[in-house]
Formats: C-alpha cells, sequence, structure tokens
C-alpha cells in the first residue's frame, strides 16, 4: 500500500469539493451510487427489464447452477457450453432479480470499510477517511448489478489504468477497471473462449483471491472483487485452455431443447415477452419473489451445512476412480451439495446432494494429456526403482545380469 498523496495539484473549489471530471460522475454523486454508467468500452450494466428467471423453458441443469452458485460464492463460477441460441444469456440476465441487495460504497472511487481495516486511514480518499472519523457509514444497501465484460475489454479496461487527469489522492490515480466494478456484482464473460489469456487469467485470479493488486509505475491500488463469475462459450468457436475449464466450479452443457411441446412453449413465453415485457414478468413475479427469498435464506444457511464423513469419503474415492487429479473437483462438489442441500432446507449433505450435482462439478476434468504423461512417467519411476534396490550393494549390481 503506497502513502497518499495530500499535495493538492488542482485549485481546489471550495462549492465542488470532489474533482470530478464531467457531469456524468457529477450526477452519480449526488444520486449516491457507487458506479459511474459505463461507457462500451468499459462494459455495460444491464438494467433493462430482464425475461423472468423462472419463465425459462427446461434447462434443469443450468438453471440449477447458477442458483447453486447465487447461495454458495465459493462453488467459483460457472463456466456455461453450448451453441447459440440455448438462453444462456438471457438465463445469466434474469438471475438479477433473485439476489439480495449488498452493502456498496457510496464513495465514487469505491472505498470500503475493509479497506481501512487492512490498510489504514490512507487507503480511502479524504473524504471517506473524514466520513470514518466522523463515525459515518461508507456503504449503503445497492442493488446487485450485472457487468457484462465486452469482448474487446483491453487489460486495462479489466484491471484499471492511470488517470493523469485525478492526482489528489493515489485511489484515485488509478481509474477502477471492470473488475473493482464486478466488486459485490454479477460479472458475465460471453464468449471467453475468444479473450486473451493475459485478461482470462487477471479475472480468475481475482475471482479466486477476492481482491486484486494493480500497479502502474509508482501507484499501487488494491481492489476487493467479490463476484460470482459467469462464463458462456459455444465450442464451435474456439477450445478453451484445460487449466482454464478447470478453474470454473461447475460445467454446465447447455443443449437445445429436444421435446417438441418444450419448444412451442419456449416460443410462446418469448412471443409474450417480446410484445409486452411487463405483463409476461408479471405473471412470474409472485414465484420470482418466492425464489428470492429461498436464496436469501439459503445464502444464510449455506454456512452451517455439513458434510459427514461417511458421504465425504465414497465421494473423494469416485474423484479418484474417475482419474481425476485436481482437487478443484471435490472441492467444488462438496460446496455444491452443502449449497444444493442449503436450497432444501437442510444442515446436513447426503449422497443425494452430491449425487444431484456430480455432472456438473465433475465433468471436463480429466486430462488426456497428464494420464499420458502419468503412464509415462510411472515406467520411469519402476525403472529407476530397480536400478536403486541394487545400488551401493557392494558393486553387486554391476556382476548381475540385466533383466
Ligand atoms: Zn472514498
Amino acid at each position: 500500500m503506497t502513502e497518499p498523496e495530500l499535495t493538492q495539484t488542482e485549485p481546489k473549489d471550495e462549492q465542488h469539493p470532489n474533482p470530478f471530471r464531467n457531469l456524468r460522475e457529477l450526477v452519480d454523486y449526488v444520486a449516491g451510487k457507487s458506479l459511474p454508467p459505463l461507457t462500451a468500452e468499459e462494459g455495460r450494466v444491464t438494467e433493462t427489464l430482464p425475461f423472468p428467471f423462472l419463465g425459462i423453458v427446461g434447462q434443469h441443469e443450468m438453471k440449477l447452477a447458477l442458483l447453486l452458485g447465487l447461495i454458495n460464492p465459493n462453488i467459483g463460477g460457472i463456466l456455461l457450453i453450448g451453441p447459440r441460441g440455448t438462453a444462456k444469456t438471457t438465463a445469466v440476465r434474469s438471475l438479477l432479480d433473485l439476489l439480495p441487495q449488498v452493502e456498496r460504497s457510496t464513495c465514487f472511487y469505491g472505498c470500503l470499510p475493509e479497506d481501512i481495516e487492512v490498510g489504514g486511514i490512507g487507503a480511502v480518499c479524504p473524504d471517506c477517511a473524514k466520513k470514518y472519523g466522523e463515525g459515518q457509514s461508507l456503504t449503503a444497501p445497492d442493488k446487485v448489478r450485472l457487468i457484462e465484460l465486452p469482448l474487446n475489454a483491453r487489460i486495462d479496461d479489466v484491471v484499471g489504468s492511470i488517470d493523469e487527469r485525478a492526482a489528489l489522492h493515489e485511489r484515485m490515480r488509478i481509474r477502477r477497471g471492470i473488475l473493482a466494478q464486478a466488486d459485490r456484482n454479477l460479472l458475465y464473460i460471453d464468449e471467453i473462449n475468444l479473450l486473451e489469456d493475459d485478461i482470462i487469467d487477471s479475472i480468475l485470479d481475482a475471482a479466486a483471491q477476492g481482491s486484486y493488486t494493480v500497479r502502474r509505475g509508482p501507484v499501487v491500488a488494491t481492489y476487493r472483487s467479490r463476484f460470482v463469475l459467469i462464463g458462456s462459450m459455444n465450442p464451435e468457436e474456439g477450445r478453451l485452455r484445460p487449466q482454464i475449464l478447470d478453474r470454473f466450479g461447475l460445467r454446465v452443457i447447455v443443449r437445445g431443447l429436444e421435446d417438441v411441446e418444450e419448444r412451442l412453449e419456449a416460443y410462446r413465453r418469448v412471443q409474450a415477452y417480446l410484445a409486452n415485457p411487463r405483463e409476461m414478468i408479471g405473471q412470474f413475479s409472485p414465484e420470482m419473489e418466492a425464489a428470492a427469498a429461498e436464496i436469501r435464506s439459503a445464502r444464510e444457511r449455506v454456512r452451517k451445512v455439513v458434510i459427514p464423513d461417511g458421504v465425504a469419503n465414497p465421494a473423494i474415492h469416485l474423484v479418484q476412480q474417475m482419474g481425476i487429479d485436481s482437487l478443484r473437483a471435490e472441492i467444488t462438489w462438496f460446496e455444491s451439495a452443502r449449497a444444493y442441500a442449503a436450497a432444501d432446507g437442510r444442515d446436513e449433505v447426503t449422497m443425494d446432494d452430491l449425487k444431484a450435482v456430480a455432472s456438473m462439478a465433475l465433468r471436463l476434468r480429466r486430462s488426456q494429456f497428464m494420464n499420458e504423461y502419468f503412464k509415462g512417467q510411472l515406467g520411469e519411476e519402476k525403472e529407476l526403482n530397480t536400478l536403486l534396490t541394487s545400488f551401493g550393494k557392494k558393486n553387486s549390481a554391476k556382476k548381475k545380469p540385466k533383466k
């Protein structure tokens, strides 16, 4: 954490103590919002009327995975794999109506009380330092947003970049990136397989740690980045590296609807939504409100859900039998089973909970390369062991004929 730079390089107008760069930022500040509206390059905030989540026909596994992700953030991200036109993006956008409010910074620079706990009073902007000193809250309840990462995002857009125009304080020197804006929100990356590797890596690291640090020359800033990560990809358009695939908790294969009646029902609902979105949404609102309340209580309950050894041990055996090396397999499997039990109002995971979520936690975990690699390495290990048994036995190895 660097020292705050309090030298004033710009004349400070008493009437406008905050260095707003434009009217848009001023309007946001007055409205008590912590996030500026994003421009096309910065990402989009979807706040139009989303299609109701419960109105999506079929796609049971996708809906289940998304709900589990909302209930237990330890699941660590959800990847939706499937062709276009299978309601992936619709489903993600529709999640917003199911989420409870969160405490969010009211400061334009996103200062949080946790920043002071970690980095001292210099870790927040002067205004927030003053507020904190006076015992005022730095946060207010706000709705969860959906941040969609644009395909053309550059690394500077994602982590943030130097803002030469705002030099009042270290925190202000870095323009907050999409990752900082995604804190306490949902971050959706459509077509993740088309993103540059450095961008995917920085997003996955930030998601795993819940925070990230940006260094730009002498300026260093750390931001919170606690978000639910949802990626989607169309395998026809390119592969995703196996290391990246492994870092997503749940992997859902989204196929088109096969049942003729389901397809017809899906068509009718889309037509109804397009004709009159408010009316269509209204038809589902009692159920949506009930579901939102269920998710709220499941989020509370999941913290105390336990997995008995008798249930966990056979599960670990199964992971080993499948030849999966990554520990993420059982971590995700157990965390999603805990969410599943919580959603059912129970405090203990059963075999049935594990079965219900097994496919999405375990599929696409095996690596052909690693299997071949270990097989080859096992042969070498045996050879080495044979040599070592006779090694140092009074030159006896030399005299023995080779096997
Ligand atoms: Zn602040």
